[in-house]
Parts: structure tokens; C-alpha cells; sequence
């Protein structure tokens, strides 16, 4: 998953996704259903065209005989760590039995209900209305509905690996497209379990749909809302990114793939999820009107995310568990070097200049050098404790420590191998070896990946860099590169991050421990003004707070419910880090040699594990 902020223009809050796995054990029967003959499970959606607040969900389990059962729903969504409560969003929840008579239904958990059945079917009806999500904005209103899954269906206990279908009641004038297959009118689809069913997205309503070809593999952009932009150049952006990535794994693995794209007119943020095959994301109006070249970042993240999470995934990511939080040290791999992924996409197919990574890589290091517990935590402890630790955290990101230690393995791969073994090789090697075995990887899994590909001991790295918390080696790594590299700091008078939305500046997010939160700011709170100055966009908040002396009070005036508040804050300060990298005027012939190898994704020679190359030509971009 990618969340992008508005501020500083770039990238710079994300959250962790994880991965969805179709294959899922046998797991035990519930009690309840006919042995031998498996329960038919058939869903039927219909919105609320009244005031397009929920939708009317109905669930047909046929084939049970009388016991109880257990439906629930997930408390995360795959993808995003973090435990929900989707089961708030349903009401009038009620079932009933093939005669139409109640049966009864007793609530069990906060994500669970028991139904009595006395055989048969086993209908359960419920109204839910789904979630919000601030990066893809409202799943349901007068214009669409977004169905994605988790907050929306129920699953049946002990049945979460039987074939679904599910039809949908379009209101008047609707479209319907869907990543799943339709079976009969366009509106009634199939998923091979409960899993790939949350795992492919639906969305109906008013939208506009273009096809692209990878060979003959369809690839569709669905968009909704805004549409001042030049559409002919987003698909072909599209395409070059799409065909550089399927380049380097030498494969299309899927038969159809769908971009739901989400534009939201004068939003200057977004965000991603991926899916399986499609990724649903959410793009600001305002920055694709300038130009379509803003969603390639988020584009190449989502796509590369079909292999790196989906298909290349963590053991423990896999079937899910949707009761409880499920934990991995690695989504430094799955996430950040997903991240890495993009740049280099992009100037590997030649829609970024070799200036704009270089920049985008200064200032990832920049954001982690500025992160306070950058020399106290490490990555794989910032995986490890997500669901407690949460996305608003400013310290350790494993996107961005993740997406430096993919860029230093890279070039340290190629330099100890004589530029012949390189990241790609990696990711194609896991590909091979995990995702087309259809099993995860465990712990420990990347460095010996790593090791058998280049001969190499690379434990010093693993330990220091990935397992510890030292500083990471920048210049000696990217020297080998022919890149010189500097990095220095300053101190600015800052109260943490603080993120404030629309015209009257709701406050959605308030660093934890920051100085900010200690004031008691919170999340839904509207600002107003700083000592009696009217705030008006994050960056006059931010030049605001920097012209304060540290150590000094600041009187913050909010807006909580009917109130008007005064918050003293007491200003702290944060690091505020440059960075420069740039190719050295005078490089040896290897450290060149290598430069442009990696920026065009070259190795040289042969290498020695037998995985074909993807065979991705060098864009020509590669130009110093
Ligand atoms: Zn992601």
C-alpha cells in the first residue's frame, strides 16, 4: 500500500500492506453442514438508492444441516495492519431459513454472530455501510460504490476455502466492472474462495474505462471522477510501466489485470492498495491535471506489488488469519524494496531523467536520517510491531530504511559479483523459488537467496543494516557506483507532524509523543490560529512553527465540537537533513561501467543461477 502526502510534493507517509494467499488448508468443518456435499455459498448486493448510505447484503448458505454457525467478519483488511472494526458498520443483521421463518442469531464476538440452522439454506441479511478510507475517499455515494471486500462480506467459519458467487443490483444507469470473472450478465461473478473474493475489488456507478495490451494480456484503467487530463498519455504511461515490470520478471501472471483509479478533484493526496490482480488507488486532481507523470510513482509501487507482497510474500502472510494481527520481520522486503522498485522503473522505461531518482533517493535518506530513533530501532522491529506502533509514527519507516537497504544490497550485489548479479536477479529469484512454488518465504530466506546468488556472506550486512540499527554505508556503497554523496543536518523548531485536511483544516493525524500531542491536540480537531495568526495551508503551519524559538510556548487556538480551545505547545526541534548525490566527475571505468548497468538494468555476462533475464532493454535514459 502507498499513502502519499501533499506536503513537500513527494511521498512521504505510507502505510504497510501485506499479502493474500489463494491457496488455504482444509481448516475444520464447522458443525452444522452436511458432510460430504459442500454448502453453496452465494451472496446478492444491492445499494440504498434512497440515500446511498449502506448497502443491502444478503448471504445464502445452501446444504446445511441443523447445528449452529459461525459467520464473521475480518477485523483487518490485507494490506493494511491494523485491526478494524468493520462489524460496528453492520446493521439489522438477521437470518432466516428456507421457509422464510427467523432463525435465531446471537451475537458471539465483536466480529462474530451464531445462527442456528435447521438445514437446508441459511439466509443472512444485513445492511453495512463501507468503510472510509482517506486515500480512496467514500466506497459508497449517489455517484458509485466500491466494493472491496473485507468490510463488506461475511465468511462462514471452517468454510473460508469454498467457491463464492456474488451478484450485484446496479441502481439505474450504473455500470459494474470487477478484477473478478463475470459468469452471466456482466453481474454476477465468482471467486474460488472467501480470499481471492476480498481480493478483487467491484465498482459500479458513473466511470470511464481504457484497455491496454501486454501481448495479449488485457490490462483496464477505470477511473472515476475528475477527468480533466490527458487520458491518451496516462495509458501509454501506464503501459511503459506495466511492460517494464513484467519485463523483468519474464512473466504476465494473470489473465486480466484492473487499475481502479480514484481522482479526487482538489485533493493534493492519494494513496494505493494493490490486490492480487488489480490495485484500487487514489489520486489528487489537482497534481494529474499538471501532469500525468504524477501517478507513476504510485502506479509502478501497486504493479510491482503483484509479484513483491502478492505473490513473493512473507510464510505468515498466508492464508490469513483475519481474527487477530499476523506478524513478520520483513516488510522492509515486501514494502520497501517495492518502493525502490518504483524509481527505478521509471527511469528503466524512461518517464523519469536520471536527476529525478538520484533527487528521490537524496531525499528517502534524508527522511531517515531525520527519523529520531533511526539508531535505537530497527527495521525489522518497526515491521515486527506495526500494529502497535501504527503509520503515524515519524521515527524508523520500513518503506523508507526498506526501499535504502534494497538500493545498497543492489549495488553491493553488483559490486562483489563484478557487476554479473544484481537486485533483479533476487527478485526473480524468489519469484522462482517462492511465488511460482506458491509458498511464502520465511525469515532469514532474502539473505540466503542472496548469498547462493553471489557466492558472498552477506551476514555483516543483514546484521548491522537490517537486523541492527547502524548507520547505513551511503558513501562507500554508492561509491562503487561512481556517486559521490553528502549528507548534512540543521535543527528546526518543530511540535511533530501534524496533518490537517479541507477547507477548515480538520486535524487527521498528530504525531504520537510529539509536542503537539502532548499539548492535547487531537485527531478531529479543526485549527485556527497560532499566537492570533489565521492558519491557512500545511506549509504556512510548518513556516509558522520554524519562526518560534525552541523551548519557547505557543498559544495553538482550536475548535473541538462547540468549543474553542487554547492549547499551549511548548516547541521542540527535529533534524532537518540534506542530502546530495550526484555522479563523480572523474569515475573509473568499473564504478561507470556499473552506473549505467544499474540504471539500465543490465548485469554483465551471464549469471551463474540459471534464471533467464528478463531480457528488459536499456531505455536509453541511462544518459549522465
Ligand atoms: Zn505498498
Amino acid at each position: 500500500m502507498q499513502i502519499m502526502d501533499a506536503m513537500k510534493s513527494r511521498t512521504i507517509l505510507y502505510l504497510s500492506l501485506g499479502a493474500l494467499c489463494l491457496t488455504v488448508g482444509a481448516g475444520s468443518r464447522a458443525e452444522g453442514l452436511e458432510r460430504g456435499r459442500p454448502p453453496s455459498i452465494r451472496y446478492t448486493v444491492e445499494v440504498d438508492e434512497q440515500e446511498f448510505a449502506f448497502l443491502r447484503v444478503s448471504m445464502d448458505v445452501e446444504n446445511v444441516t441443523a447445528g449452529p454457525l459461525t459467520f464473521r467478519l475480518p477485523r483487518w483488511a490485507p494490506g493494511a495492519y491494523r485491526i478494524r472494526d468493520y462489524a460496528e458498520n453492520v446493521r439489522q443483521l438477521h437470518a432466516v431459513a428456507q421457509d422464510g421463518s427467523p432463525l435465531a442469531v446471537q451475537r458471539v464476538a465483536e466480529d462474530g454472530w451464531q445462527v442456528r440452522a435447521r438445514g437446508e439454506l441459511v439466509r443472512v441479511e444485513y445492511e453495512v455501510e463501507p468503510a472510509y478510507e482517506t486515500w480512496r475517499g467514500r466506497a459508497l455515494d449517489s455517484t458509485h460504490a466500491l466494493i472491496e471486500g473485507p468490510d463488506v462480506f461475511l465468511y462462514l467459519e471452517g468454510h473460508k476455502e469454498d467457491p463464492v458467487q456474488v451478484s450485484y443490483h446496479l441502481p439505474d444507469g450504473w455500470r459494474i466492472t470487477s478484477a473478478l470473472d463475470a459468469v452471466r450478465d456482466s453481474t454476477v461473478y465468482v471467486a474460488d474462495n472467501y480470499d481471492a473474493l476480498i481480493d478483487a475489488p467491484t465498482e459500479m456507478g458513473l466511470f470511464r474505462r481504457y484497455r491496454v495490451y501486454l501481448g495479449e494480456k488485457p490490462v483496464d484503467l477505470v477511473f472515476r471522477g475528475a477527468d480533466g487530463f490527458a487520458a491518451d498519455s496516462f495509458a501509454v504511461m501506464v503501459k511503459k510501466i506495466c511492460a517494464y515490470e513484467t519485463g523483468l520478471f519474464g512473466e504476465t501472471p494473470f489473465d486480466k489485470y484492473v487499475f481502479f483509479y480514484n481522482v479526487f478533484p482538489g485533493r493534493r493526496s492519494g494513496g494505493g492498495l494493490e490486490h492480487r490482480n488489480s490495485t484500487v488507488i487514489g489520486l489528487a486532481g489537482t497534481r494529474l491535471a499538471q501532469s500525468v507523470l504524477s501517478a507513476a510513482e504510485v502506479t509502478a509501487h501497486e504493479f510491482f506489488h503483484l509479484w513483491n507482497v502478492k505473490r513473493i510474500r512473507p510464510a505468515v502472510l498466508g492464508p490469513f488469519d483475519y481474527t487477530r494481527e499476523v506478524r513478520t520481520r520483513d516488510l522492509w522486503f515486501s514494502e520497501g524494496v517495492t518502493s525502490y522498485y518504483e524509481g527505478l522503473t521509471l527511469v528503466r522505461s524512461g518517464l523519469w531523467t536520471v536527476q529525478r531518482l538520484l533527487r528521490e533517493l537524496a531525499f528517502q535518506v534524508e527522511r531517515h536520517q531525520e527519523a529520531a530513533d533511526r539508531r535505537s530501532v530497527s527495521v525489522e522491529q518497526v515491521s515486527w510491531n506495526i500494529w502497535e506502533r501504527g503509520y503515524g509514527h515519524a521515527g524508523v519507516s520500513y518503506y523508507v530504511k526498506g526501499l535504502l537497504l534494497g538500493w545498497l544490497l543492489d549495488l553491493q550485489m553488483r559490486h562483489v559479483t563484478d557487476n554479473r548479479v544484481s537486485l533483479d536477479d533476487l527478485m526473480r529469484f524468489m519469484n522462482e523459488h517462492y511465488a511460482r512454488q506458491n509458498k511464502g518465504f520465511r525469515h532469514g530466506d532474502i539473505q540466503r537467496a542472496v548469498e547462493e546468488l553471489t557466492g558472498r556472506d552477506f551476514s555483516d550486512f543483514f546484521r548491522r543494516y537490517v537486523a541492527g540499527t547502524e548507520d547505513l554505508p551511503y558513501r562507500e556503497v554508492l561509491g562503487y557506483a561512481g556517486l559521490d554523496f553528502f549528507l548534512s543536518s540543521r535543527w528546526l523548531p518543530d511540535i511533530g507532524r501534524v496533518f490537517f485536511l479541507g477547507p477548515r483544516h480538520r486535524v487527521v493525524l498528530v504525531q504520537r509523543g510529539s509536542a503537539a500531542e502532548q499539548a492535547g491536540l487531537q485527531a478531529g480537531d479543526y485549527l485556527l490560529a497560532i499566537e492570533g495568526e489565521r492558519i491557512t495551508t500545511l506549509a504556512e503551519f510548518k513556516r509558522m512553527i520554524e519562526e518560534r524559538k525552541v523551548g519557547s510556548t505557543i498559544k495553538l487556538r482550536v475548535r473541538r465540537g462547540d468549543e474553542e480551545l487554547v492549547l499551549p505547545v511548548t516547541v521542540a526541534q527535529r533534524e532537518d537533513a540534506q542530502c546530495v548525490i550526484e555522479p563523480k566527475a572523474d569515475p573509473t571505468e568499473t564504478e561507470h561501467a556499473l552506473l549505467v548497468d544499474w540504471l539500465t538494468g543490465r548485469v554483465r555476462g551471464p549469471s551463474s543461477h540459471g534464471i533467464p533475464h528478463g531480457g528488459n532493454k536499456p531505455s536509453g535514459s541511462g544518459k549522465l
